[in-house]
């Protein structure tokens, strides 16, 4: 049972080291198609398994590769302050059931003597959810992540989110879901400034 399952993650992380195993999923996607009752052989669905559903789950597990995460370069800080981006888009997959779930991310940090260019956190928030995630581990891995990427005493993340796993399959209204997690030890007065610039 162990040694099962030690083979399959090994397998799985070779996979996913230069790209995913497009062979693989090729096969996968068509018995998929068959096992539905669909003819994986008619015009439009035979693009969909032997290119379209390779290529978009290349891309969107690109938070899987550490290859393709974006350079945070810093720079000198002027002061201390936080720094607090909010709105970043956030468009991840379930692991649950493999649909997507989407919303904003509002980011803060305090730095400590470097800060990076703002314009990364989205891109950094784009590679953490390219991967099959719950929204739970999604927001505890940027505030994580951030927390070891760049010089800080405090992380704060805050992801609000649809699940299209949840509005298409039962409720079909749109519920949101939020999330928090923190890295470091932010302050009272942290958490108060932060709490400011979401709601403004
Ligand atoms: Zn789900």
């Amino acid at each position: 049972m162990t040694g099962a399952h030690t083979q399959q993650d090994t397998e799985s992380n070779v996979a996913t080291e230069d790209g995913i195993d497009r062979e693989k999923v090729q096969r996968a996607t068509r018995m998929l198609l068959e096992a539905i009752g669909e003819n994986p052989g008619k015009a439009p669905l035979a693009e969909t398994w032997q290119r379209r559903v390779p290529e978009t789950l290349e891309t969107l597990t690109e938070g899987m590769r550490k290859q393709e995460k974006p350079t945070l370069r810093t720079f000198p800080a002027e002061t201390d302050e936080l720094v607090v981006k909010t709105g970043i888009p956030v468009y991840s997959l379930c692991e649950h059931h493999m649909l997507p779930y989407h919303g904003v991310a509002h980011i803060a940090y305090r730095p400590e003597g470097e800060v990076v260019g703002l314009s990364k956190l989205p891109r950094y928030v784009r590679w953490q959810a390219r991967r099959l995630t719950t929204q739970e581990k999604l927001t505890r891995d940027i505030a994580t992540g951030l927390d070891t990427e760049l010089e800080t005493t405090a992380v704060l993340v805050e992801v609000t989110a649809s699940h299209l796993c949840e509005a298409m399959r039962g409720v079909e209204t749109e519920t949101q879901t939020t999330t928090r997690a923190t890295a470091g030890e932010p302050t009272e007065d942290d958490r108060r400034q932060f709490r400011r610039q979401i709601d403004s």
